[in-house]
């Protein structure tokens, strides 16, 4: 594995976010595609950038088939860049996918919802036992942070990162990124737990139906009575029930009525509708 910057061709830009640039980059001796994240800690305090080592840390400790991998990392002093070495996602994220089928008008494939659901699972499986002992890291389960390779699997991505770079961000700015997939729990003073991910999973199973989230209001006020209500309309009438159910049960406003990630991937309307796709 490489760790300079020069053994790094950049293509292209992918897209730059609250913290830095994302580049489409080629490994000069492999010819391997990868992306690098530039992220500016230099207006970090000290215990964000503590925070931020141990995250990637974790982050670089976790391998498996739907988690974007992490390859390596560089930091450069001079210029306060920590650079993120990690696969590319050819697919791109889900919300871009959401935003296109909103205006061409054409739902999203059914079957390709079940993958959707099972492969994030399985990332949240591998998430949830892998760190056990480890506190820092939350997930942040959404469209954007959700990727497809070149042959349309599903890579979890972005997670633990997000959080300390939201960090920085002004009281305003926070308030305009509204917490759409917050669960109840959350909303109601909680601790953020595993259940909490399955709620956001919920939310972001439902978006992919109804392309737009379960919950949505025009104040942080009304959404939070709207989500400690748990009514939401049903997914559009094309998909089925056994999908709308599986949408609510995940949703279940008391957090002990909801599956864990267990039940999920072991309930049979998802493991039916995994193997008839492979
Ligand atoms: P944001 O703060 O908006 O999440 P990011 O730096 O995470 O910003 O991402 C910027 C852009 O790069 C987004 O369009 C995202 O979809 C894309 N991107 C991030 N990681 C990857 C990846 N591993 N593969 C492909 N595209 C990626
Ligand atoms: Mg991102």
């Amino acid at each position: 594995v490489s760790n300079k910057l020069e053994d790094f061709e950049v293509l292209e830009v992918i897209g730059s976010g609250s913290f830095g640039t994302c580049y489409k980059v080629c490994n000069k001796y492999d010819k391997m595609i990868y992306v690098c994240k530039a992220i500016d800690y230099g207006k970090m305090d000290e215990n964000q950038k503590e925070l931020l080592v141990s995250e990637v840390n974790v982050l670089s400790g976790l391998k498996h088939p739907n988690i974007v991998q992490y390859h390596s990392r560089i930091i450069n002093k001079k210029t306060t860049t920590l650079y993120i070495i990690m696969e590319y996602c050819e697919g791109g994220d889900l919300a871009s996918i959401i935003v296109s089928c909103k205006k061409n008008k054409k739902p999203i494939e059914e079957g390709f919802i079940w993958q959707v659901l099972y492969q994030t699972g399985r990332a949240l499986q591998a998430c949830h036992s892998h760190l056990k002992h480890v506190v820092v890291l939350h997930r942040d389960i959404k469209p954007a942070n959700v990727f497809l390779d070149s042959a349309g699997n599903v890579k979890l991505g972005d997670f633990g990162l997000a959080r300390i770079l939201q960090k920085e961000e002004s009281c305003a700015e926070t308030v305009v990124g509204t917490p759409f997939y917050m669960s109840p729990e959350v909303l109601g003073g909680g601790k953020y737990n595993r259940k909490s991910d399955i709620w956001a999973l919920g939310c972001l199973i439902y978006e992919l139906c109804a392309l737009s989230p379960p919950f949505v209001a025009s104040s942080f006020k009304l959404l939070t009575s709207s989500i400690k209500s748990g009514r939401f309309d049903r997914i559009p009438a094309h998909y089925s029930d056994d999908l709308h159910k599986m949408i609510s049960f995940m949703l279940s406003v008391d957090h002990e009525y909801r599956p864990t990630i267990e039940m999920v991937l072991h309930h049979p309307a998802v493991v039916v509708r995994v193997s008839q796709r492979s």
